[in-house]
């Protein structure tokens, strides 16, 4: 019996779900009175296995086969680390690669394969939990399996942090490069923009209540006031309005800002998934039934053209 986390990376840089998997490792395999083990494939694996050494990981195992993602490589070695482990929880972030392997890797060991998990209550049968009709209900299922493979969302499990003392060691896996069927050629940067909305202190994030693209002015000029950067809701990039770096939430970036001011933004869980962290959130919104307010700390019900203007002239903006 071990729980068995697959770590990821991405151009050279673990990416904040591998700690946050180790947590939710952490937690089962001590609930399992089991080991934790973490696997790392591909780029600086011994660098990788190095910053995944937090408390609770009793094993790293290191998969040196190419730099990047790539499905074969993944696949072939997390089953053959499965064939040797034989891990009762097989643990995978729910991302794209994850979701690009997840399943290969489940159907060819006939595990039961549950994605998108928030919350894991082990016991017997173990119980996980997924959203569902858009986060509007929370729903538990039962794998009834003594092995299964899971895909947890990031950011539900904060990050492992203390340090560890785990034993790490090399994992040969022979991958056919033939037959891998595809070959990471390299990569092209997106502009990124002006802005890197992860960086600011103060964001001030507006969702579809601003009607028209010809209202944006009025939360940039808010922005401006409130000395902070401008980010919005999907809708708002859909729409063309801002461009994609500004966009939080679950297929946007997540902001861990000190103030999150949400104008004219519902609240869905897609959006929340990105913004959830920041320390205080204010929202402006008419409705007083939006999830918004769940978790805002200070709201204003009301119209969000009759309030910015004052709360631009508050600030001493125009
Ligand atoms: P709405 O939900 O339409 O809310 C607009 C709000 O404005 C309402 O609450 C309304 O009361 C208020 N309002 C209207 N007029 C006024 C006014 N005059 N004054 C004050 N308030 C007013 N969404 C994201 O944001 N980020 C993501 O990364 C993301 N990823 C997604 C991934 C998937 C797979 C899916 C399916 C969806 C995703 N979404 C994402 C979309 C998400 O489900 C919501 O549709 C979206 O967040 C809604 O944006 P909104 O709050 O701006 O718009």
């Amino acid at each position: 019996m071990t729980v068995l986390a697959v770590a990821e990376h991405r151009r050279g840089d673990l990416r904040d779900v591998s700690f946050e998997l180790v947590t939710a490792g952490r937690e089962l395999a001590a609930d399992l009175e089991t080991d934790l083990a973490v696997a790392v494939i591909a780029g600086d694996v011994e660098g990788f296995a190095e910053a995944l050494n937090r408390e609770g990981v009793d094993t790293i195992y290191t998969v040196a086969n190419g730099e990047e993602f790539n499905h074969g490589v993944y696949a072939g070695a997390i089953k053959e680390l499965c064939a040797e482990l034989d891990p009762t929880a097989l643990l995978l972030p729910n991302s794209v690669n994850g979701l690009d392997y997840a399943p290969a890797v489940a159907g060819a060991l006939e595990l039961p394969l549950v994605t998108d998990v928030i919350d894991i209550e082990s016991g017997e049968p173990v119980e996980v939990v997924r959203e569902q009709y858009g986060g509007k209900v929370e729903t538990a299922y039962e794998v009834d399996s003594e092995r299964y493979a899971l895909t947890l969302r990031a950011t539900e499990w904060p990050p492992a942090e203390s340090p560890g003392d785990a034993t790490i060691e090399a994992f040969d896996v022979d991958v056919d490069e033939d037959a891998l069927g595809t070959t990471v050629k390299g990569f092209e940067e997106v502009a990124s923009g002006d802005v890197d909305i992860t960086d600011a202190d103060v964001l001030v994030s507006v969702g579809r209540g601003i009607g028209e693209e010809e209202n944006i002015p009025l939360v940039e000029e808010l922005a401006d006031a409130l000395d902070a950067t401008l980010s919005s809701s999907r809708p708002i990039v859909d729409n063309g309005w801002l461009p994609q770096n500004r966009q939080v939430g679950q297929s946007g970036k997540v902001v861990t800002p000190d103030v999150y001011v949400a104008v004219g933004i519902s609240g869905a869980v897609q959006h929340v998934a990105g913004m959830k962290g920041a320390d205080t959130i204010v929202a402006i919104n008419s409705d007083p039934n939006a999830p918004i307010y769940d978790i805002a700390d200070y709201g204003i019900v009301d119209d969000l053209f009759e309030v910015v203007p004052q709360v631009i002239e508050a600030f001493g903006g125009q």
